[in-house]
């Protein structure tokens, strides 16, 4: 299976806020009303364990690697349930030789299957095909029995008195059988599901009116990164929502209604819970809440000043200073990530530059070079090089041979030992080789805990896994590193230098910290039930709104499913993963360059080199999931929590001077003015290909919008003829009763204001 990645579509990802208690959800509006209004605190529901004989967690599937259960991860056939399948308590076996046989016998028989099931899930992400979607769904029934049939005389163990700790955590993860569980035809069912929305995703394009179509990758995503004109960057930004979002919409409570029965019948609460139950934290949710409150200062900051860039740039009319941000303005299809615009906010727009793209392009750079100068970063540390195979069998560009491919990064785990292969759409850009580092990491993961149980080959919390490559990044990124491989003329040295420089690296890190929190909110709450299919995306919006301050360019509704516009959602992907990735990566980094005898602000530190870096990370690596996180996290940094304080530490030159900036300016922070939307005040331009329009906030045909302004004009004279006679006959009143004072209710715009 596969590890995913963040960047590309989650690349692709980022965020602004409001005070999260400040806002009340206030049901019974009207949707387009309701949209734009946060909602509070999200409501989940706490992580417990209802059956005995499951225990923690995951995915059979799963065990993979990180990450996705794709489509594919689940497979057909199972005929029974948990329950009709679990022996009786005094049944059990509590033989711990006997189980360590179990364990063994596992392990080999499933690093057969789950090879042959990766190789097919593979061929089909590589070449998206009747025959190679029948291939794997194949595949699909053989791991599903593979599952069922080793979870059943898993379940026959009763682990509880078992001395090898090893041995019993191995244990309860296989008894876990995720949607092997299921019932012959609903995991037919489930697996069709899962394997059609990801084709919906990764086949949708977005047309002009001639007919020419643009796919996310790399077309729109390249379209979001450079254009400036805000009815362009709206017509793709709507374009993609329609075509990927709504196409989704009809398969997704069927999907939700499965997944939670699966996670039920392994002893979980619902989806959620299951997910959750990787972190093995039972206060996951409040300590994360409580790291994202930490980081909210910056983020905060970060966003009264991107949206004052933003006002300058596409005018008052679009940007209010006191509102939140339209979607579609910040460089990336999701506002995930905003570095693509870091030229409408540079600090010091004289210094020197920070981006390597162009003198990657004038020296010849290729996507696998990219992939060398990631791997001998690696190696530098003493790190792992990627096997002879790798080269041969990644795809690591677009293939152009009319093959559809799933374009969003990712990198594979073959589970035997020698073969890991990265796949990506690489352009020969900066983002991407940052990308690069960040999918070597997950590489140089699977290599690092390929000798140990298949049971364990996996990081050690999700969030691990997307950390290892990014950590390099944070190096590589440096200025002075780029100049030290012939990238940037300069070392960025200066005052000036510097503030870019963290600008950058900002817009990229904390803008994304927002948005990799509420996907899962979102995510949760559906699986817990408190959203349901009627007001999937007005809650989206909800989120949006409250925690990354943005609101849709265009009015929404029902019909639309704007998550479903988002990979990892109909690919089944958590997401809670890439927020705690993103958090650690600031923890290692600071460690890593303790250990490497940095001296200076952290900002600074490149660890390219450091054989003592290198080993301290190695060792946590090899440790898979054979361990708690805590003791891999301890092993790293010397303490086992995650913690936000290095990345404030980090960012801290930035933080200093946006509190500045943003105070000489008199800048708001947050939104006071949340139910504010750039539609209200403006009539959307046209842009080709499109003939609807804007009309009163209201999407509508220009001939049903050029009816409504006479209707319009209409009233409008009735009421000025009609307020006339009204002034006429109130005067006349007045004169006879001039001396009564009038304290009857009020009317017009104080009321409005006290409810807004
Ligand atoms: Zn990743």
């Amino acid at each position: 299976m596969r590890s995913h990645c963040r960047l590309c579509s989650y690349w692709s990802e980022a965020a602004g806020l409001c005070s999260p208690a400040a806002m009340g959800h206030t049901p019974g509006l009207p949707s387009l009303l309701f949209l734009l209004l946060c909602c509070g605190s999200p409501l989940l529901v706490p992580s417990q364990e209802t059956t005995p004989q499951v225990t923690t967690n995951q995915d059979t599937t799963n065990q993979a690697t990180t990450a996705s259960q794709t489509t594919t991860s689940q497979a057909t056939t199972s005929t029974a349930t948990n329950s009709s399948q679990t022996p009786g308590k005094s049944n059990l076996v509590t033989d711990e030789a006997e189980a360590g046989k179990f364990v063994e016998d596992y392990d080999r028989a499933s690093q057969v299957v789950w090879n042959q099931y990766t190789e097919a899930s593979w061929n089909y992400n590589t070449n998206i095909s009747t025959e190679t979607s029948k291939l794997l769904m194949q595949k699909n029934i053989q791991m599903a029995n593979h599952t069922l049939k080793y979870g059943i005389r898993a379940r026959q163990f009763d682990v509880t008195h078992f001395q090898n700790a090893t041995l019993k955590r191995m244990l309860r993860k296989i008894q876990d059988i995720e949607s092997a569980v299921l019932s012959t035809q609903e995991l037919e069912e489930y697996n069709q599901i899962l394997l059609d929305m990801e084709t919906t995703y990764s086949v949708a394009s977005v047309c002009y009116a001639n007919g020419t179509c643009l796919q996310l990758e790399p077309d729109l995503t390249h379209l979001m990164a450079t254009s400036r004109n805000y009815d362009e960057l709206l017509w793709a930004w709507r374009g993609w929502r329609d075509k990927a979002g709504r196409a989704i919409l009809p398969f997704f409570p069927k999907y939700v209604n499965l997944t939670n029965k699966a996670a039920q019948l392994n002893g979980h609460t619902n989806a959620g819970d299951s997910w959750r139950s990787v972190y093995e934290m039972p206060s996951l949710e409040q300590d994360l809440e409580q790291l994202f409150l930490e980081l909210q200062p910056l983020y905060l900051n970060l966003h009264a000043y991107v949206r004052r860039a933003l006002h300058r740039r596409y005018g008052p009319q679009v940007v209010n200073l006191e509102g939140p941000i339209p979607a579609h303005l910040l460089g990336n299809m999701w506002a995930q990530t905003w570095s693509n615009i870091f030229d409408l906010v540079m600090p010091y727009p004289s210094a020197p530059k920070l981006d390597a793209t162009e003198n990657m392009i004038s020296q010849g750079w290729t996507p696998k070079r990219m992939f060398e100068e990631a791997n001998n970063f690696f190696t530098s540390l003493g790190l792992l090089p990627v096997p002879p195979e790798f080269w041969t069998k990644s795809m690591l560009e677009k293939p152009t041979d009319g093959r559809e491919v799933v374009c969003h990064a990712s990198a594979w785990d073959f589970y035997n030992g020698k073969d890991f292969r990265i796949k990506q759409c690489t352009t020969v850009d900066m983002e991407d080789l940052v990308v690069a580092h960040h999918e070597m990491g997950h590489v140089q993961y699977f290599m690092q805990y390929k000798d140990l149980p298949v049971t364990f080959r996996e990081g050690a919390n999700p969030g691990f896994h997307e950390a290892v490559g990014d950590v390099m990044a944070l190096s590589v990124s440096t200025p002075k590193h780029l100049h030290s491989i012939n990238l940037l003329s300069s070392q960025g040295n200066s005052h000036e230098q510097s503030i870019n420089f963290l600008m950058k690296m900002a817009l990229d890190k904390i803008a994304f910290i927002p948005f990799s929190y509420l996907v899962d909110q979102w995510r949760w709450r559906v699986f817990g039930g408190s959203i349901t299919k009627e007001n999937y995306n007005q809650e989206w919006w909800s989120l949006r709104l409250k925690y990354q301050g943005l609101c849709p360019p265009v009015p929404r509704s029902q019909g639309d499913f704007d998550p479903g516009a988002k990979f990892h959602i109909p690919a089944n992907v958590p997401y809670i993963r890439y927020f705690v990735g993103f958090l650690i990566q600031f923890q290692f980094h600071e460690a890593l360059c303790r250990a490497a005898g940095h001296q200076g602000p952290l900002h600074e530190c490149d660890i390219y080199q450091s054989k003592e870096a290198g080993k301290l990370l190695a060792d946590a690596l090899k440790l898979g999931y054979s361990k708690p996180w805590p003791e891999a996290m301890r092993l790293v940094t010397g303490q086992p929590n995650m913690s936000a304080a290095a990345m404030m530490n980090y960012f801290k030159p930035l933080l200093d001077w946006l509190v500045a900036e943003n105070k000489r300016h008199g800048e708001t922070l947050g939104w006071p003015q949340y139910n504010w939307s750039p539609y209200s005040v403006r009539t959307e331009d046209k842009f080709p290909g499109s003939s609807r329009v804007n009309f009163l906030g209201l999407d509508l045909e220009e001939q049903q919008a050029r009816v409504g302004q006479w209707v319009l004009l209409f009233l409008g004279v009735t009421l000025l003829v009609a307020t006339l006679g009204l002034t006429q006959r109130l005067y006349s009143i007045r004169r006879h009763s001039f001396h009564q004072t009038h304290r009857g209710p009020q009317f017009g715009s104080e009321v409005e204001l006290r409810h807004s």
